[in-house]
């Protein structure tokens, strides 16, 4: 058995290997299949390791595993493109769920005497992982839009949430002091409360670094899980996905160009509401037909596309691709312009893409195209409106002013495609629509990107 344990820790070693390798292939779309590749086999050793290291019964995991698998597999061949951030949230959940049971079990089991490190570990795993479930499901309810996961808004809100973080300390600190198992359940408790009273005043447009950020949470509850069990291996994998989560979340809030705190405890994104709705009648907008974009755009240089929301939801990213490769072959120099917050999950945009074949080359990040722009014949917009929003520039009294934007407003001509003159995630109308050089074309977005296809098809150039 010391010779097994011997080799599981080299196996272990190579699984950490594998899973620093898998962080790196997910960090580019050329290589993120691989990338992939690597977190399953460094996964599977995990596993298998497991088995042979640990005390284990074997049966109920066996059970559990198959369960849990069937449940996996189900979801990811049925969950629709639009649906992966509060899929994604949910999962999050079920990490900080494993957490907390994990900590209880470890607290409860018989004979077990905790020294003051163990302690630490065991009050710090739970409550990170209680506040991360509670504050995960939540989070899945709000990208939902399901009834129960109404933003809570108000000057109490904030004594509330300090009220429920110091009790939360000073139960976790007599538990750590006296090992009351009362106190433990108390904390647990108190952070199961706090998840949901942190989630629910942050608004909409902070809602992609709360789910990177919870990310980051379900990392650090499975390095708690880790330390709690011994398992070095979860240690590892757990603060790699603290660590990266982490890491995205700050990434994402310089792309917004705020600072974590504020997000946090700022609440900008529920004070935006629908503020402006009441303006869009007295402000004029010009539409045309997906026949008038097709002539626009065969007449082009240059067209930048950038897909928002709007395409993932439509899933018109197929459409658009065969639009895009229609017009190169018209010789229309074509790129894709991706802003790091379009659509609901880091990547988003990303993602459908690549599911729909469209060259990386030509997909260019934020920083790459803004200065191109000036220079582009025409820019359509698919289903995109906050990051596209000229106020984050402009207007120093609208809640996302600071925030980089994709410059579109700056080409020759704009044209967009939505449904109506309804406002984005973020409840902001936004000057672009209304602007002489654009055009809006309403309807869904693939049947309007297919019609500008039937219209290019049938007249050529
Ligand atoms: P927005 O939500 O700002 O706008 C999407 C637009 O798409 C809407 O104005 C809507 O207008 C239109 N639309 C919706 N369905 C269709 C359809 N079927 N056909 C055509 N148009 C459609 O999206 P953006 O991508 O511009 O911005 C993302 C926003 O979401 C940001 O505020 C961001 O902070 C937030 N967010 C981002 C997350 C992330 O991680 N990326 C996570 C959570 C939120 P209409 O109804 O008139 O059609």
């Amino acid at each position: 058995m010391e010779n097994l344990a011997q080799y599981a820790d080299w196996a272990y070693l190579i699984g950490a290997v594998l899973f620093i390798l898998t962080l790196r292939g997910l960090s580019s779309p050329a290589t993120a299949v691989m990338g992939n590749r690597y977190g399953i086999v460094g996964m599977t050793l995990a596993v298998i390791t497991t088995f042979f290291v640990a005390d284990l019964n074997v049966g109920l995991i066996v059970i559990a595993m198959v369960a849990g698998a069937a449940i996996g597999l189900w979801r990811a061949r049925t969950v629709p493109m639009t649906q992966m951030p509060e899929t994604v949230a949910l999962m999050h959940s079920l990490v900080g769920l494993a957490a907390v049971l994990i900590a209880i079990a470890a607290v409860l089991h018989a004979g077990n005497q905790h020294d003051a490190v163990h302690r630490f570990e065991l009050f710090i795993g739970c409550f990170i992982g209680a506040i991360t479930f509670t504050a995960s499901v939540f989070a899945y309810g709000k990208l939902a839009a399901r009834k129960w996961a109404r933003s809570i808004k108000g000057g109490w809100v904030k004594p509330v949430q300090a009220l429920l973080a110091v009790g939360m300390l000073g139960f976790a600190g007599h538990y750590f002091s006296t090992e009351s198992l009362p106190s433990f359940y108390l904390m647990t408790a108190f952070a199961l409360v706090l998840g949901v009273f942190w989630i629910a005043p942050i608004g909409g447009g902070d809602m992609p670094v709360v789910v990177s950020l919870l990310n980051s949470f379900s990392g650090w509850a499975a390095a708690g899980i880790g330390f709690t069990l011994n398992n070095f291996m979860l240690i590892i994998a757990g603060s790699l996905v603290g660590s990266s989560g982490a890491i995205l979340s700050y990434v994402m809030c310089r792309a917004m160009n705020r600072s974590l705190m504020n997000v946090l405890f700022g609440g900008f994104g529920a004070a935006a509401g629908s503020a402006t709705e009441g303006e869009e009648g007295e402000k004029n907008h010009r539409s045309g037909s997906p026949e008038d974009a097709a002539f626009l755009m065969e007449h082009a240089d240059s067209v930048v596309i950038i897909p928002g929301y709007g395409m993932a939801q439509a899933r018109a990213q197929n459409a658009v691709k065969e639009l895009a490769d229609f017009l190169k072959e018209e010789g229309v120099r074509v790129s894709f312009a991706i802003h790091p917050v379009a659509g609901r999950m880091p990547g988003h945009m990303n993602v459908l893409l690549a599911e729909a074949d469209v060259a990386y080359e030509d997909v260019k990040e934020m920083d790459e195209i803004n200065s191109d722009f000036a220079g582009t014949d025409v820019v359509l917009i698919i289903g995109a409106n906050d990051v596209v929003n000229p106020a984050a520039k402009n207007d120093p009294s609208s809640p996302i002013y600071g925030m980089p934007i994709l410059e579109a407003q700056r080409a020759r001509t704009v044209l967009v495609i939505k449904r109506s003159m309804a406002v984005g995630y973020a409840g902001l109308d936004n000057e672009i629509f209304y602007m002489d050089k654009t055009m809006m074309i309403f309807g869904d977005a693939k049947k309007v990107a297919e019609d500008i296809l039937k219209s290019l098809s049938g007249t050529g150039h």
